[in-house]
This record gives structure tokens, sequence and C-alpha cells, in this order.
């Protein structure tokens, strides 16, 4: 692979499932993209694995990461820190794989002013129903939770315009696709190919003087 990878991130509201389409994308891109493990001082799910859905650590640990300036980027949600490990992103990237984030508003907000290059999609549902009957029947969460997830959700909505890209999660094998294909149009923008059009541009050169 010798284009360079892209900072992905993605974001919705809370049980938009954009966790499963994700996954999707992945799976069916195994090669092109990483996805990075956040930290979270939240507590783990039932079936959650430490190292794969999350790297699960105590609020003094989460504190240490910050403090080391081992996060790219970190945010309070619903009580809890959210944060981004820097090492694996860059180094992802360095490998040329499109790097995901599935981050929250803030947290996506901050890198987009760090890495302005970095490209931002925002997940919805097709319609509010669709949202509170998934948040409510996954069942991971007590009704507080899931009132307090819907305000948030709410709240974010106002700042959806920030984003570049909707796509909406009504079919899990579309949606991944579009995504991906929203992904691929940002490897094509000009500003990602000026170094190998300047490539093109001194060979060509190059055999031109070759040729008197
Ligand atoms: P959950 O508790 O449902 O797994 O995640 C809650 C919210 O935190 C989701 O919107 C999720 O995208 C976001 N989130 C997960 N990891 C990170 C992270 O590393 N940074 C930030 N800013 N948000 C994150």
């Amino acid at each position: 692979m010798n284009r360079k990878g892209i900072l992905v991130v993605i974001s919705g509201f809370s049980g938009v499932g954009k966790g499963t389409l994700v996954r999707r994308l992945m799976e069916r891109y195994k090669e092109q993209y990483a996805l990075s493990v956040s930290a979270t001082t939240r507590e783990p799910r039932e079936g959650e694995q430490d190292g794969r859905e999350y790297f699960f650590r105590k609020k003094e640990e989460f504190e240490k990461l910050i403090a080391n300036d081992e996060l790219l980027e970190y945010a309070s949600y619903c009580g809890n820190y959210y944060g981004t490990p820097k090492a694996y992103v860059e180094d992802q990237m360095a490998q040329g794989r499109d790097v995901i984030l599935e981050i929250e508003l803030q947290g996506a907000l901050k890198i987009k002013e760090k890495r302005p290059d970095t490209f931002l999609v925002y997940v919805m549902p097709p319609d509010a129903r669709t949202l509170v009957d998934r948040l409510t029947n996954r069942g991971t969460e007590t009704p507080e939770k899931v009132h307090e997830r819907l305000t948030r959700a709410l709240e974010e909505a106002d700042e959806v315009a920030k984003y570049e890209f909707v796509v909406i999660n009504d079919d899990l094998d579309r949606s991944a696709e579009e995504l991906h294909q929203l992904i691929e149009v940002q490897h094509n923008k000009i500003d990602r190919n000026l170094e190998f059009i300047s490539q093109v541009q001194r060979e060509l050169k190059a055999y031109l003087k070759g040729e008197q």
C-alpha cells in the first residue's frame, strides 16, 4: 500500500448502531482499515473484554494516560472518561491503513482542530423511534441511563452540522458500503495527492530532458 492512511472519525447518537456498522466495514475491508480501541473509565458491559471493546481503566490510571500525553484526545461522556491512545493510531496510519475512531462529538471536534485533514462522519438513525427502540431493546442500560443518553443525543444534534458527511444506518450492508465509498473518495482529494502529482511532474520533466 503506498497511499497514506486517513483518520476517520465516526460518531452518532448512542444506540444508533455505529459499532455494528464499523464492525461490518472492518469485516469487508480487513486490509484497509484499523479500528482504534479507546480507553474508558466506564464499567465493562456483559460480554465486553478488556483490550477488545475498550481498555477498561480506573480513574487514576486514566488520569495518568492524560498526564503522560498518551491520548490523542479524551472527553467526559455521561459521567465517564473516554480517550484515544495515540501510539496505535500513528503506527497504523504510517502503515497506510485508514484508522477508524468511534468517538463522541467533543473528542471528534478536538481531533479536527488538531488535525484538519481528519474525516468526520456522523451516523444517523432513519428516525427517532428507531433510536429509542434500539437503545431500550439493547438492554444494557437502566431506564435512567437510556434517558440520559437520549437527552445527550438531543444536545449533540445541535452540533452535527460540524461534521462533513452523514450516513443513515437503515440497512447494515448498504450503510457500510456507503461509508466505505465516502472514505475512498477522501483519498482522491487533490490535497491528499499533491505529492503524487509532483512526482509524475518530475518524471515527465526527466523524460522530456532525455528526449532532447
Ligand atoms: P459507550 O459507553 O456506549 O461504549 O460509549 C459512549 C460514547 O463514548 C460513544 O458515543 C462513543 O463513541 C464514545 N467514545 C468511545 N471511545 C471514545 C474515545 O476514545 N474518545 C471519545 N471522545 N469518545 C469515545
